[in-house]
């Protein structure tokens, strides 16, 4: 296997911190979970409840979702279980299904490089872990996790929690700290820093300067990253109700512009449209969120692309006197092509994505029949939603335009009619000089977006 820059193993030694000296009790697991538990120690296997749902309740937050590790393997795991499945490649894990809460249970990983014969980990030249699957022991376990207070193991034998890495210290001092050497832990698994960016924000810790100072050095590694993973990564960071602060918390660490190169040199002046957009495009999903609205993350690529797509558009109609709506075909496939390299977002949507930025010209031309079609359109919703934005940090003639579909929406049928006599005198005809349409329609009456 390859040798890179990685240190000597960490060796941990665990700090058994008592039942009575901390506030988490086995009824804050899920019964499931602790049901889990109790079969495999009842196996006379080791088990343990670690990771986020140990740190969030030693926070007084309510965990998302409960992991387990434990000493037995897969396959024993499965033994003791009717409901298990086994998953995963790059590394197998159990999965016990109990209706619609699954509790993951994994075996205690082991170290990666410490044995020269070992062939199950695997490393590229930047030092990353490429492929990983051996079973170790609840220390070398505990190594392996990237915050210290992400190594805290709950005993529901006894409610001790072992504390492998001090996390009760980061925990108390609201500060994140990697396990191990910082910049070989993030050279191993990029991921890290988006990690630390993301428990930042939904912890409320502080990230030290030489943290910072490191992420930053290494923020290029993300490139390296499966674009579908990080997909995963950046939906858990912009969509999951702190987006606006995950947001500047990205930019601080030099983590965004990495996620999308397509908008560096764009976002540097801190009250250009290109930064509000996407500010204010976050803090309205945070909004939704708190209010359980329905988002997608179409809504959210639509906008933070949106900017590089209109410019890729006015230089193509500068450059090749392509029309209009041409060119904004052209540049929404070639935009959403050079973003899909990095961040792979599936295609049901990026098809999403086109639509809302098509219907930003087809908001524009109301006459006639069109309007009504626009406004029974599947996507008018999102469309609307968008150009309120754009609405709000462009003005001119984008709020005008906002605020007449926002009044026609809201008009009965005869002030409809009136709202469209006064844009089109010659009611329900097109203005003189306008174009027919010739391009083919997909059966949403939308012409279609193939470039
Ligand atoms: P949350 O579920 O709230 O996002 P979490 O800490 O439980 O937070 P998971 O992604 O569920 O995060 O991972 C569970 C545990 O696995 C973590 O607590 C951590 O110990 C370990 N872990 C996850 N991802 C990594 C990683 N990239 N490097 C090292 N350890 C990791
Ligand atoms: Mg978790």
């Amino acid at each position: 296997m390859t040798q890179t820059s990685q240190e000597k193993p960490l060796r941990l030694e665990a700090t058994v911190i008592k039942r009575d000296d901390h506030h988490m009790r086995l009824s804050d697991l899920s019964p499931n979970t602790q049901r889990v538990l109790k079969t495999l120690v009842a196996h006379n296997y080791q088990a343990y409840a670690v990771g986020g749902c140990v740190r969030d309740r030693l926070l007084g937050l309510s965990p998302k979702d409960f992991d387990v590790v434990t000493n037995a393997t897969p396959e024993q795991i499965k033994a003791c279980f009717r409901n298990c499945r086994l998953i995963g490649r790059r590394f197998r894990l159990a999965h016990i299904t109990f209706g619609r809460e699954i509790i993951e249970v994994a075996t205690f990983r082991g170290h990666h490089v410490e044995d020269a014969k070992d062939t199950h980990a695997k490393q590229n030249r930047d030092g990353q872990l490429i492929r990983d699957n051996i079973f170790g022991t609840i220390e070398e376990d505990a190594a392996r996790r990237d915050f210290s207070f992400n190594a805290m193991y709950f005993d529901a034998t006894n409610e001790n929690i072992l504390d492998f890495a001090n996390g009760m210290h980061a925990i108390k001092h609201q500060q994140i700290e990697m396990i191990g050497d910082i910049a070989t832990r993030i050279k191993e698994d990029p991921v890290r820093m988006l990690r630390a960016a993301r428990f930042s924000i939904k912890l409320n810790m502080r990230i030290d300067d030489e943290m910072k100072g490191i992420i930053a050095a290494h923020a290029h590694l993300l490139a390296n990253i499966p674009p579908a993973r990080l997909f995963e990564e950046v939906s858990k960071l912009l969509l999951s109700g702190r987006g606006f602060k995950t947001l500047l918390s990205l930019q601080e660490l030099g983590l965004f512009k990495v996620l999308f190169p397509i908008l560096d040199g764009m976002l540097n002046d801190p009250k250009g449209k290109e930064q509000l957009l996407i500010q204010k495009m976050l803090k309205n999903t945070d909004e939704r969120i708190a209010n359980d609205m329905r988002i997608t993350p179409a809504f959210l690529y639509a906008t933070i692309l949106w900017y590089p797509m209109e410019e890729r558009a006015q230089q193509l109609i500068f450059d090749t006197q392509l029309n209009p709506h041409d060119a904004m075909n052209i540049a929404s496939a070639e935009i959403i092509q050079r973003q899909v390299q990095r961040i792979m977002v599936p295609k049901r949507f990026t098809i999403v994505v086109r639509e809302i930025w098509s219907l930003q010209r087809r908001l524009q031309k109301r006459f006639g029949k069109r309007v009504f079609q626009l406004l029974s359109h599947p996507r008018f919703r999102a469309a609307y939603d968008f150009l309120l934005l754009r609405a709000e940090v462009e003005g001119g003639q984008t709020l005008e335009l906002a605020q007449w579909w926002t009044d026609f929406q809201e008009a009965k049928d005869d002030k409809r009619a009136n709202m469209l006599k006064a844009l089109n005198p010659k009611s329900g005809k097109r203005p003189r000089g306008g174009k027919k349409r010739t391009k083919p329609k997909t059966e949403t009456g939308q012409p279609s977006n193939d470039v």
